[in-house]
């Protein structure tokens, strides 16, 4: 089957989305059918994924280093990963204990219906506070990775508009904006 240059461009926007598994049944069908026929695509889903993964390992290591500070120290990878993973475990929940303790009367007219109020509503918010952090990552780790370079730039546009509500989606947008 022919792979014409537009349909990699198309299915490129629908990879990050595609490997953070948030992708609609039908571009996701529409992904795979490609993905199925060129080589090229799958290179740059499996360095995605690569990421992800490396991603998520460093950040389940953060959390149970953090839920378990007394036990002994892992220390395969770099402490500052740890560290900034950490103080976005810590400014995600202070920003959740902030939200409580504000009183309705102080925030925003648009933002009075609140949701987020109750506990698993927080909850809700810390996950995706974390699976944005986890793609910040993600994307930081690719753009070391020579050759990534345009892989990791397309992960900060899918985290500056899907997660634009979250610290690390807003930071992804200033990245991608020209200065
Ligand atoms: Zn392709």
């Amino acid at each position: 089957m022919a792979v014409n240059e537009h349909s990699c461009q198309d299915v490129d926007e629908l990879l990050v989305a595609y490997a953070d598994g948030e992708l609609a049944a039908e571009p996701a069908e529409r992904a795979s059918a490609h993905l199925a026929t060129c080589e090229k695509c799958r290179c740059k889903l499996a360095a995605l994924e690569r990421s992800l993964e490396l991603a998520k390992a460093v950040w389940k290591e953060s959390a149970e280093a953090l839920a378990a500070p007394a036990t002994e120290p892992v220390r395969r990878r770099p402490r500052w990963i740890k560290a900034a993973a950490a103080a976005c475990i810590v400014l995600a929940v202070g920003l959740a204990v902030l939200w409580l303790a504000t009183g309705p009367e102080s925030r925003p007219p648009g933002l009075q219906p609140d949701p987020r109020h109750s506990a698993a509503g927080v909850q809700a918010m810390i996950q995706r506070e974390e699976a944005s952090a986890r793609l910040a990552a993600s994307a930081r780790i690719l753009s070391l990775q020579p050759g990534a370079e345009q892989a990791a730039e397309d992960a900060y546009r899918y985290l500056a508009s899907a997660y634009s509500d979250t610290p690390a989606g807003r930071e992804a947008a200033r990245r991608i904006l020209p200065q």
